[in-house]
């Protein structure tokens, strides 16, 4: 047994290499420096690391946890728990089996950010962002890795505990996160290659308006061997019951348990019950839609199921209905299935299936798109949004694009629908919303595609995405509108890899060659103004936010390294622009600087910056400097940050900058809420 384990003798001498991976976590958004995702990965050869994507495809290990682990272990003389036996001699096998066990990670999972209380060293309080990550081991226990936010490496750890489970044979874990009456409930949901189900609580003292469960609960006890495979949690509303509850799906074999957990005065209730039916192999993947509850579950023959649940007076039903991947692909076998944030995509691995009867010899894996939202309601969804932030609903306006750039125009309902939503709430959201369908409209109506400011440097990368058709990767759909390598199927097309972007264009040479050059000359002229305006006024209003950060952090006449006059003056100097609160707001502060101007200088000739150009700042000697967006002090570092769309440019912060003006650096980009780095 020892001979054949490949973790203690990884060469193996006749055996095939480990090689790839077992599983991977992503964390919630905002978890890096530069507010994206952390992805954990744990190796087939059981090392469990955290990477972050810090530059654009470039991923960078921050942070080794086997290692961290077994250090602690060490130092503990591998006895986390009390009830610990003293411990044995390494040469003893079973005391090295139990060593083994006991740092082996099978699955880990990251809870969403929460708050935490940090004591600084003058005994003031301040709250931080953490977010939580669970490690389950092989013998049951469950290690819970604090992390302080932004996940920066070895340093942004506050704090590991073990919890045992007293699972054995534990095969999967998840956060089950539960908001009632603003008290947050959170504790661990594992399941057992032997079949039960059981949430533990995780007592964590630091964590704000947090509480966990008295004692675990379990939520399915038979020893049935029906291995649990995935578990998801979804937080849903009952509408009959009204109050916020709890969906807890597990894969079992081929069936789907469910479990809803509702809290009311008499205590906690949990209905549960299986859905059988669905597939007549095992469940190798399930994923779910955080925002309706809809359940998605595969299995190897290529059939995917589509579960809804229903509310019912107490708990609730599941309808269900078969999505037939080979449809669109042919004969396939599946491998994973994930939804994309909005559920605007299902992305599935499929490998091809048999053909005559006989398995390929070799494996393709690809990774293809299927759309299960039709435009309309991606726009829907867009519009009725509670999030306000486009970056984060990246999947839906991916599908809003792909319909501006095949039939060049913007649907009259959503035209309609956004100027209504502009005028009867002053959300910049919906500017940003507008800003994005003007620029996607534009882009369709150029002759020549817009020219690609960047391009993933590795050329492999690049023939495997043009390889299969289908796939497409979100950063470069984002800036390469008119990119050929993506080309996603709906559930409708049967037929496969169509082009989008070249029926699109070809068109585009047909209606320009009838119509001639120049109404499409006046028409590009016509958008480009209006990109303009809204640009203008999204300007604006980030302007007002500075001015009033301004306002509220300076009590005497001081030089806040932010152009305050420059930005006053260029808000009152266009004579249609009438705005009560600017103009108030910017009274108080001319009062407050009192005829100060501290106008910005050039760091080249020492002489003065005027504040003429939203973007750029020019001396008299002609040296340009690029304006950064968040703060509008003009760029002389010449290393600055962009956002994902390139859109815009900020500038780093600097040790000596005020805590608000960090702040304010801090911000997404004010026309496309991406991210700046
Ligand atoms: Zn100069
Ligand atoms: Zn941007």
């Amino acid at each position: 047994m020892f001979m054949l384990d490949r973790v203690f003798n990884p060469e193996g001498k006749s055996l095939t290499p480990m090689r790839g991976f077992k599983y991977s976590s992503w964390s919630p958004l905002g978890c890096d420096a530069n507010g994206r995702c952390l992805l954990a990965a744990l190796t087939m050869d059981n090392r469990l690391t955290i990477h972050a994507n810090l530059n654009r495809l470039q991923w960078v290990q921050l942070v080794d946890l086997t290692e961290l682990y077994g250090e602690r272990l060490f130092e503990a003389s591998y006895r986390l728990c009390k009830a610990d036996a003293p411990c044995g001699e390494l040469g003893d096998f079973p005391e090295f089996q139990r060593r083994h066990s006991m740092q082996t990670p099978v699955r880990m999972e990251w809870s969403g950010i929460c708050t935490t209380q940090q004591v600084k060293h003058n005994n003031e309080c301040r709250d931080v962002g953490s977010v939580l990550l669970a490690v389950l081991f092989e013998n049951g226990n469950i290690a819970v890795w604090q992390f302080q936010l932004p996940f920066l490496g070895k340093e942004s750890i506050t704090s590991c505990n073990t919890i045992e489970s007293g699972i054995s044979s534990p095969s999967v874990l998840s956060w089950w996160e539960y908001e009632h009456n603003n008290r947050k409930m959170s504790g661990l949901i594992v399941g057992s290659a032997y079949g039960p189900v059981k949430i533990i609580p995780v007592n964590l003292k630091a964590v704000k308006g947090y509480f966990t469960l008295r004692q675990p609960v379990v939520l399915w006890q038979e020893m049935d061997q029906l291995p649990v495979h995935s578990i998801k949690c979804i937080p849903l509303y009952h509408p009959y019951q009204k109050c916020s509850c709890s969906l807890v799906v597990a894969a079992r074999g081929p069936y789907v348990f469910w479990c809803l957990l509702l809290i009311s005065k008499a205590g906690l209730n949990v209905h549960n019950s299986h859905v059988t039916g669905l597939h007549s192999l095992p469940i190798v993947s399930m994923t779910a839609d955080k925002q309706n509850g809809t359940v998605y579950t595969c299995s190897t023959d290529g059939k995917v199921r589509q579960l809804i649940p229903i509310f019912t007076d107490v708990a609730l039903k599941f309808e269900h209905q078969l999505i037939k991947l080979s449809e669109v692909f042919g004969c396939v076998r599946t491998h994973g299935i994930a939804v994309s944030p909005c559920g605007a995509y299902l992305a599935v691995i499929t490998t091809e299936g048999m053909v005559n009867g006989l398995h390929p010899v070799n494996k393709n894996y690809q990774v293809q798109f299927v759309t299960l939202k039709t435009f309309e309601e991606a726009a829907a969804q867009l519009l009725e949004s509670s999030v306000q932030n486009l970056f984060r609903q990246v999947d839906l306006t991916d599908l809003v694009r792909w319909k501006i750039l095949k039939d060049k125009h913007i649907p009259q309902f959503l035209q309609e629908a956004l100027d209504k939503k502009i005028e009867s709430c002053g959300s910049t959201y919906f500017w940003r919303f507008k800003l994005f369908l003007l620029r996607i409209l534009y882009q369709s109506m150029q002759k020549a595609p817009s020219e690609v400011t960047w391009r993933p440097s590795h050329e492999d990368a690049k023939i495997l995405i043009s390889d299969s058709p289908g796939m497409g990767s979100t950063e470069d759909d984002q800036e390469e509108g008119t990119s050929k390598q993506a080309s996603k199927q709906s559930m409708g097309d049967t037929g496969k890899g169509v082009d989008i972007d070249d029926t699109a264009e070809d068109s585009l040479h047909q209606s320009s060659d009838a119509g001639g050059r120049e109404p499409m000359v006046e028409k590009l002229l016509e958008i480009q103004a209006q990109i303009e305006a809204v640009e203008m006024h999204l300007t604006r209003e980030h302007m007002k936010r500075v001015l009033g950060e301004v306002y509220l952090h300076t009590w005497i006449t001081e030089n806040t390294s932010i152009p305050t006059r420059g930005v006053c003056d260029f808000l009152m100097s266009d004579d249609g622009y009438d705005d009560r609160t600017a103009r108030v707001l910017i009274g108080h502060i001319l009062k407050k600087m009192n005829k100060q101007t501290f106008p910005e200088h050039c760091s080249l000739c020492k002489e003065i910056l005027p504040f003429t150009d939203r973007k750029q700042a020019i001396c008299s000697n002609g040296h340009i400097w690029l304006r950064c967006f968040l703060t509008y002090q003009s760029c002389q570092s010449l290393v600055y940050r962009r956002c994902l769309l390139h859109d815009s440019i900020a500038r780093h912060p600097t040790p000596e900058d005020p805590e608000w003006i960090k702040r304010l650096l801090q911000g997404p980009c004010t026309f496309c809420d991406s991210p700046v780095f």
